[in-house]
């Protein structure tokens, strides 16, 4: 039987916010205003990922005095550096970056000719010890050659609430399913991306398995992929046998397994808690993953199984 780490790893699980702006770049609240919202509405963490480009002074914003008992932060910042396929600016999240991450040469949102590439930047930021998610697939135009490109990037995120408020454009899943397919091993990620200028904040977020609630652990389990990503609805566990996928989640009226191409299956029903779907399709695929949607059509995504 597979299953994932996320259900297996010890620890319980912590929610939070891998993406968002505050006015060190063009967000409208204070960093300190924005970790308050967050704690106050029940997240246990938060990383602000200021955009890190020379308008705003490159910054990583030091949200330390902001933790308190039962929340914290992690550093980070949204790395911008050399053009994709369509010209513009890359996106880059990166979560975990260290408060002297040197600066890039990225004056402002527009690409320049001499500065270091997207992949430079985020194979940077890895080796750096961050995190790095491609931002928002979707809404960047982002082709399948960009995502290739950015080899040292951990994850997708497969849903980003600011675009899916600001442009109706939040899916990372065509691009994230096509690298999978490829053999790339990848995780994926619900953000906020919010700058609190519109409804663009508690809408995604990733749950983690962690044994403590504090950056190191919290990074650590990014990093092996010990997490699923939500709007709502709870991945309780997951559990893959020759024949049939076994799900565990709170109520949820959709629970569809995905795999590579066309491979796919749905079972619907009312206030399912748990799923049994055979894996007939599923034979040609090399990895296969969950989503599950609440009456209210919210979703949670796990990560990919490898089969
Ligand atoms: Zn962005
Ligand atoms: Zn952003």
């Amino acid at each position: 039987m597979k299953t994932l780490s996320a259900f297996t790893a010890p620890g319980r699980f912590w929610r939070g916010n891998l993406h968002t702006h505050s006015t060190r770049s063009d967000g409208v609240l204070d960093p300190e205003e924005v970790c308050r919202r967050y704690r106050a509405e029940g997240y246990d963490f938060l990383a602000l990922t200021d955009h890190f480009i020379g308008r705003y002074g490159y910054p990583i914003t030091d949200t330390a005095p902001y933790r308190s008992a039962g929340f914290t932060t992690i550093l980070g910042a949204e790395l911008h550096s050399g053009p994709m396929g369509n010209g513009e600016l890359w996106h880059i999240l990166a979560v975990g970056l260290p408060p002297d991450f040197a600066a890039s040469d990225a004056p402002d949102f527009q690409a320049t000719p001499t500065q270091e590439t997207g992949p430079e930047i985020a194979a940077r930021a890895v080796a750096a010890g961050a995190f790095v998610a491609i931002a928002h697939p979707q809404w960047s135009g982002l082709t399948l050659a960009d995502a290739r490109s950015i080899e040292a990037a951990h994850a997708v995120e497969i849903y980003n609430h600011g675009c899916a408020m600001g442009c109706e454009r939040p899916d990372g899943a065509a691009i994230a399913d096509l690298l999978l397919s490829e053999g790339r091993d990848l995780t994926l990620i619900a953000t906020d991306d919010a700058h609190f200028h519109e409804p663009d904040h508690f809408g995604g977020w990733v749950m983690v398995k962690a044994e403590a609630n504090d950056p190191e652990a919290l990074l650590a389990a990014l990093k092996r992929g010990d997490f699923y990503s939500s709007q709502g609805p709870e991945i309780r566990d997951i559990r893959v046998t020759d024949d049939v996928i076994e799900v565990d989640c709170s109520a949820v009226t959709a629970v569809t397994v995905q795999g590579v191409g066309t491979a796919s299956t749905a079972l619907h029903g009312h206030s399912m808690t748990t799923a049994r779907i055979p894996l007939a399709r599923f034979a040609a695929s090399s990895f296969l993953r969950v989503t599950i949607r609440d009456a209210a059509g919210r979703r949670a995504w796990s990560n990919p199984i490898r089969l």
